[in-house]
């Protein structure tokens, strides 16, 4: 027996109502902050995601499904949203559209992870990035429109964390003081963490290893060491954050897992425990358009993960509205009243009912049966007598009620007309 390849698996009819939900009010609030829709393709060069992610992240270093077509061109299945986005700004001209450029995307992505509960090779993304605005504002914005989607699920329990880590003019000062601090301890440090120190210093804050965040609560803080411009762009993110009425918590150990981050970064975390607790977060990340070859443009964005919404949505037991289904099922008894079901059928589904054809030569009971299984409303049964009068008769199932009604009343009840 074959089986899903592991941290794969299938959604299955019943599990579509969530996902189905979920992207709807996704679309719903995009539309409301006037953000539209961008796809793009699955797999990109693996270069895009190399430049655009970052060779020292965790995503290039150990996630990436990379692999070679026929052709010999290296590809990568896509991991993130947001490099591909950019790379579609810049083929499609976008820096020649009114700026900011609002796009948003509902996706699958893929790494190479450790399966576990929230963590998937393959899983879903729903993500927006405004691109070529510096305006503290916007980051307001993007951050509201991130805590709006959640407060709209009904998701309550919501921490708004943000802190910023600077820019390239800033942070290198900052990441000397960071490493002088940790070189220090470091004799303390896990092992990923002492090879941080060398390669991504900012990481070292976002360890979960117990002894590690000992010593990043006491580390030097990136919001303390801006340049005077990125002081005043946290000064007033901070500021429209509180006109807005969101209430945010300053953390200064959140980096996020990403080279391209300048600035803002922020994440949303419900309450509870364990490492799976972030379910959607994003930045800034001024220099990612020039790194892809653009002129600088600045930008941000946000991404979530569409299995982590639908996780808290059970553990919060919050309900969601069930897929519709058909309305009624057509019976018949008997080979003439066959031809006229299936006609019947045909009929209702060309007006916009939901009909269903009751399946080959069962008796009148099991026919009802499988009415009751598909939870149709109403069963349609039609015998010689019915064809021979011109009507048919109309059970209401949950009343077992059964009436005759001739095709125009028929109609008047299954389609209101
Ligand atoms: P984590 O710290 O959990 O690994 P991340 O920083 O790698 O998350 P991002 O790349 O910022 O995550 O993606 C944003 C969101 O996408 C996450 O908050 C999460 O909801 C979801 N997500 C990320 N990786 C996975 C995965 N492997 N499976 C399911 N959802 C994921
Ligand atoms: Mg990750």
């Amino acid at each position: 027996m074959y089986q899903a390849p592991r941290g794969t698996s299938d959604i299955l009819p019943e599990e579509q109502a969530y996902r189905l939900y979920i992207e709807q009010k996704a679309a719903d609030i995009a539309r409301l902050y006037g953000y539209k829709r961008i796809d793009t393709p699955v797999f990109e060069d693996t270069e895009l995601f190399l430049r655009g992610v970052g060779e020292a992240t965790d995503i290039v270093q150990k996630e990436v499904y990379t692999f070679e077509d026929r052709g010999g061109n290296k590809l990568t299945l896509r991991p993130e949203g947001t490099a591909p986005v950019c790379r579609a700004y810049l083929e499609h001209g976008m820096q020649n559209l009114s700026q900011p450029v609002k796009l948003f995307y509902i996706e699958a992505n893929y790494r190479y992870e450790r399966p576990q509960a929230g963590r998937y090779r393959e899983f879903r993304q729903f993500g927006y990035e405004a691109i070529g605005d510096s305006d503290p504002a916007l980051d307001a914005e993007v951050i509201d429109m991130a805590w709006r989607f959640f407060v709209s699920m009904g998701i309550n329990n919501l921490h708004l964390i943000i802190n910023s880590i600077g820019c390239p003019n800033c942070r290198p000062q900052y990441l000397e003081k960071l490493k002088a601090y940790y070189t220090q301890g470091s004799q303390t440090l896990c092992n990923d963490c002492k090879t941080r120190l060398e390669k991504n210093p900012l990481r070292l804050l976002d360890c979960k290893n117990e002894t590690c965040r000992l010593l990043a609560s006491t580390a030097p803080r990136s919001y303390e060491h801006l340049c005077p411009e990125c002081a005043e762009h946290y000064v007033n993110l901070k500021k429209f954050l509180s006109v807005l009425g969101l209430p945010y918590e300053v953390d200064h150990c959140l980096v996020r897992g990403l080279d391209y981050y300048t600035r803002t970064v922020f994440e949303i975390q419900p309450e509870i425990e364990g490492a799976q607790s972030t379910i959607g977060g994003g930045g800034r990340y001024d220099g990612l358009i020039e790194e892809l070859g653009g002129k600088p443009t600045p930008a941000l964005g946000f991404a979530t993960g569409i299995e982590r919404i639908a996780a808290n949505l059970k553990r919060q037991n919050l309900p969601v509205p069930g897929l519709p289904g058909a309305v009624v099922l057509v019976a018949y008894l008997g080979e003439a009243a066959r031809e006229a079901a299936v006609k019947l059928c045909g009929e209702l589904r060309k007006s916009g009912c939901a009909a269903l054809q009751a399946s080959g030569g069962k008796s009148l009971k099991a026919q009802l049966r499988q009415a009751n299984s598909a939870g149709v409303r109403y069963t349609v049964i039609i015998g010689d007598d019915e064809i021979k009068a011109g009507t048919v008769q109309l059970r209401e199932m949950t009343t077992s009620e059964q009436k005759n009604v001739t095709p125009q009343e028929l109609k008047e009840i299954l389609l209101g007309k």
